[in-house]
């Protein structure tokens, strides 16, 4: 944004007025005129209440550059559970890999019964070391989709790559893009064109505006709807596995009016501290929260060391819920 001052107004007060409105600005003259451009990092700016400051002339605006992001509706229905910015957070739950049928059955009859609706699992892992456990694959996909259904939950889980991306839209509720393929513009293109919802993590160096980009590539190549997910980016200090990003998540639900879940699984990497930065999430405005579970953490074949079991996940669900919405979601699926 540009702020133009009329010729002959008191530059001072104006600069003080748009300080005081929380606006970072740059002060610049060009042609005997002032301007001031305002920072990306400054509070939410309303180009009226900015005309009706004395001694401003005109006020530009950048094209907006994510209009279908913007445009898309507060909240989308999964087989009747509302997510988004104006309804209730939901729970998303399930392991980070689909391990065996029996695994997933048992999980999704726990978490159900404590009132989870999205059962969530890999089913195509993207891991780090190309040694490690890359998911079942098709039969994943199969024994997830079953799991859901003998318990009324709706499939979240990860496209990897294009040639998997019809196979796992048969079964999937949400198609989720992973953080380390949210820059894979082709695979977006791809997964849109499946016409369904997305849950797009962010990319674990991605900016707020790469994130958004990501998100308008989906819905201008058909996604129904795009739910951003927040699961840490990359930061300095090894003691915690990512840097959770609560400015991003009061930003994307507060003023922008964007669905944001939070994957506090991911982004701090260790179960004691899960509880508390599903608490923060919460407060910091998000949709819902995307939690790893796993009752058997020790022989987990990925990510253990940050599984909740499913008693630690019931805990989290009734601070999401309340107990009152608890009591009545645990009646409907016990
Ligand atoms: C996941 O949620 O299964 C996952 C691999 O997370 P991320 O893409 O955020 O690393
Ligand atoms: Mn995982």
């Amino acid at each position: 944004m540009i702020v133009a001052v009329k010729p002959d107004a008191d530059t001072r007060s104006v600069e003080r007025a748009l300080i005081g409105r929380g606006l970072w600005i740059d002060r610049f003259e060009a042609e005997g005129r002032t301007f001031f451009s305002i920072a990306p990092h400054s509070s939410a700016a309303d180009r009226e209440a900015l005309l009706a400051i004395p001694g401003v002339e005109s006020v530009a605006i950048k094209k907006e550059p994510h209009p279908r992001v913007r445009a898309q509706a507060p909240s989308i229905s999964i087989r009747g559970t509302k997510i988004g910015a104006d309804c209730p957070p939901v729970v998303i739950a399930g392991p980070c890999s689909v391990e065996s049928e029996l695994q997933i059955f048992a999980l999704a009859e726990r978490l159900s019964a404590h009132g989870v609706e999205l059962l969530r699992g890999g089913a195509f892992k993207p891991r780090t070391s190309p040694y490690a456990f890359q998911g079942h694959g098709a039969a994943a996909l199969r024994w997830l989709r079953s799991a859901a259904d003998a318990h009324r939950m709706s499939v979240v889980t990860e496209v990897m790559g294009a040639e998997e991306a019809e196979l796992v839209a048969e079964v999937a509720d949400v198609l989720q893009i992973g953080s380390r393929n949210m820059h894979n513009y082709a695979l977006l293109k791809r997964v849109a064109a499946l016409g369904r919802p997305i849950l797009l993590k962010r990319g674990m160096a991605a900016t707020i505006d790469e994130w958004l980009a990501a998100g308008e590539y989906c819905l201008l190549h058909g996604a129904e709807y795009v739910i951003f997910c927040e699961r840490g980016v990359r930061g300095f200090d090894p003691s915690t596995r990512n840097l959770l990003d609560l400015g991003a998540v009061a930003l994307l639900s507060g003023v922008l009016g964007l669905p944001v879940i939070v994957d506090p699984s991911h982004a701090v990497g260790r179960r004691d501290l899960i509880p508390r930065l599903a608490a923060a999430a919460l407060s910091a405005g998000a949709a819902g929260l995307m939690i790893e579970a796993h009752d058997d953490p020790g022989s987990a074949l990925s990510d253990g060391p940050q599984a909740l079991s499913t008693e630690e996940v019931r805990t989290i669900v009734a601070m999401t819920f309340g107990s009152a919405v608890l009591t009545d979601k645990e009646h409907r699926h016990g």
